[in-house]
């Protein structure tokens, strides 16, 4: 019997959104990423910010990145990156909850994504590898529920569970209910495979 291989890509398309107090409108807001860079180059050291505006009122909220970093340890293909406020650099950065100071209450409620790679049918044995451009605090559940079928039908998030549950599919070093999404990922379809 062959293992068909698969692999999916996931893409995020959006940030997930801050939770903080705004002085504005006097109470805590969302504040959604503008997915652009600021900058101070100040003699040898660099900081950087993450812009940020309120959702209501548009007060804006730079979170910290770097604060006084020497440029040569950022690199430089990071430097022009963040300088050309590359959208897929200012995601990483917004997904990553421990930066500057104070860890930032995210709110990942409306971040969207996509995943691309073809679907997998859950009768066939096969290997399939995830990829993402940055590990995130989001559960890998959420972002592959609609990517199994039996008999042609998509499979509800309960029934994907319950084959993971029955051992019919199975995650490589993490436990499905818990699991994260990481840069790389394998998931097995082990139907009609002898285990
Ligand atoms: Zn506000």
């Amino acid at each position: 019997m062959t293992i068909k291989k698969l692999s999916w890509v996931v893409e995020f398309t959006g940030c997930p959104a801050i939770i903080k107090r705004c002085p504005k409108c006097g109470e805590k807001m969302r504040f959604i990423c503008s997915e652009d860079f600021r900058i101070n180059a100040n003699k040898n050291k660099l900081d950087v910010w993450l812009i940020y505006r309120c959702e209501k009122c548009k007060a804006t909220h730079n979170r910290e990145i770097y604060s006084r970093v020497n440029p040569k340890s950022l690199g430089r293909e990071e430097f022009l990156l963040m300088q050309s406020n590359d959208g897929s650099t200012a995601r990483k950065y917004a997904f990553d909850k421990s930066l500057g100071a104070g860890k930032a209450e995210l709110d990942y409620s409306r971040v969207e994504f996509n995943i691309t790679g073809e679907n997998a049918d859950v009768s066939c044995p096969a290997e399939i590898k995830i990829t993402a451009p940055f590990a995130a605090d989001v559960k890998l559940i959420s972002i592959i529920k609609g990517k199994f079928t039996q008999n042609g039908e998509p499979v509800s998030q309960s029934g994907l569970l319950r084959l993971f549950d029955d051992g019919i599919i199975t995650l490589e070093g993490y436990e499905i209910g818990k699991a994260k999404l990481k840069k790389e990922m394998i998931i097995m379809v082990n139907s009609g495979i002898a285990m």
